[in-house]
């Protein structure tokens, strides 16, 4: 059985997506078709758009998308029709990465999110004519109405979480808050600096609350992201146009540097800002991704005093390790991250800036 959904198409790059009809085929045994209720734009999908990631088009984009189960795959077992889930980066579960836990490091990582195919090189989505539309983008394709996902990259929330709100969990959320818990797992009472406050930097400054950070510095040019972040659990917000240098400013602020940083934006000028902000020992993650090359120039006597910079795709998560079952997300009555996507509307609105 087909059906129609209505999907934003990318038909070239930098142009603007254009909401039209698409056919969704007949599922295959392992896959999951999934009605969209909620989606958040990442800026990966930004960067996609523009041309920084090279997919075949027309594609459509978003890999966000939190939504109801409508069909599912002769194979699948442990979802039904009509359970709410949240989905999330596609991996391949049988490489050494995956099988060692780190599915964000996937060997068949591009093929499975970027090349706009299924495995075996057919669409998801093709147009009234029967030509393929691009999808499979991060396993989800989620600016669509309907999405065809794999129970690989599908998670199943609890009915008390309000689906429309849960998109971020597939993406900006894991990556921030998987970054903090499960890569720099920051001690209790540490520091920590979070340069860029879009959805990525505001999980990871609720993720230091979660983790007992005792000083969580956000950093982000655009004022109306500060109350937000001191309200989610940073202790200063501040702008790096408000001082002279920042990587000084939080160095005398701190007593000689932060424990740890998490770098959102991904530019060389933010990521030598936020080395500059460490302290001896300490390790800065950078999360921005640019597209294509990014070359930067770190001073190898900063590191040498035991400072570290490492690089996290996707918080480094696992299927589960950032939904709202985990014991990792802080998932109570009063979770920070429910409040959170009123906000990054309200910031991502009027700042078109990463992530
Ligand atoms: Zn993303
Ligand atoms: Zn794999």
């Amino acid at each position: 059985m087909t059906r129609t959904a209505r999907a934003a198409v990318l038909r070239e790059q930098g142009a603007p997506l254009r909401i039209e009809s698409v056919v969704v085929p007949e599922l295959r045994p392992d896959e999951i078709l999934v009605r969209i209720r909620g989606v958040g734009i990442c800026h990966t999908d930004l960067t996609a758009a523009a041309g920084g990631v090279p997919i075949p088009l027309p594609a459509v984009l978003g890999h966000e998308g939190s939504g109801v189960v409508a069909e599912v795959g002769s194979s699948i077992v442990g979802l039904r029709v009509g359970d709410p889930v949240v989905i999330g980066f596609d991996s391949c579960r049988t490489c050494r990465n995956c099988r060692r836990g780190r599915p964000a490091y996937c060997s068949r990582f591009a093929p499975l999110n970027y090349s706009g195919v299924r495995p075996d090189g057919t669409s998801v989505f093709h147009d009234g004519a029967g030509k393929p539309i691009h999808g499979n983008w991060f396993g989800q394709s989620s600016f669509s109405s309907l999405v065809v996902a794999t129970d690989r990259n599908v998670v199943r929330l609890p009915r008390e979480v309000p689906i429309e709100l849960a998109g971020p969990l597939g993406c900006g959320l894991a990556t921030g808050a998987g970054t903090v818990l499960r890569v720099l797992r920051p001690e209790s009472d540490s520091t920590i600096a979070v340069f860029g406050l879009g959805a990525v930097g505001m999980a990871a400054v609720m993720a230091a609350k979660v983790a007992g950070c005792g000083t969580i510095i956000g950093i982000d040019p655009n004022p109306r992201r500060h109350a937000p972040a001191l309200e989610l659990g940073a202790t200063t917000a501040l702008s790096p146009d408000d001082v002279d240098d920042i990587g000084r400013h939080v160095r005398r602020a701190t007593g000689g540097g932060v424990d740890y940083a998490v770098e959102s934006v991904g530019s060389e000028a933010v990521i030598r800002q936020a080395m500059s902000s460490l302290a001896s020992p300490g390790v800065c993650a950078t999360l921005g991704l640019r597209g294509g090359r990014n070359p930067i120039t770190i001073d190898q006597t900063h590191l040498l005093s035991g400072r570290t910079l490492t690089g996290v795709i996707e918080g480094d998560a696992t299927r589960t390790s950032s939904s709202p079952n985990s014991p990792h997300s802080g998932a109570t009555a009063d979770s920070p991250w429910r409040r959170s996507p009123a906000h990054f509307l309200s910031t991502n609105s009027t700042t078109p800036s990463p992530p």
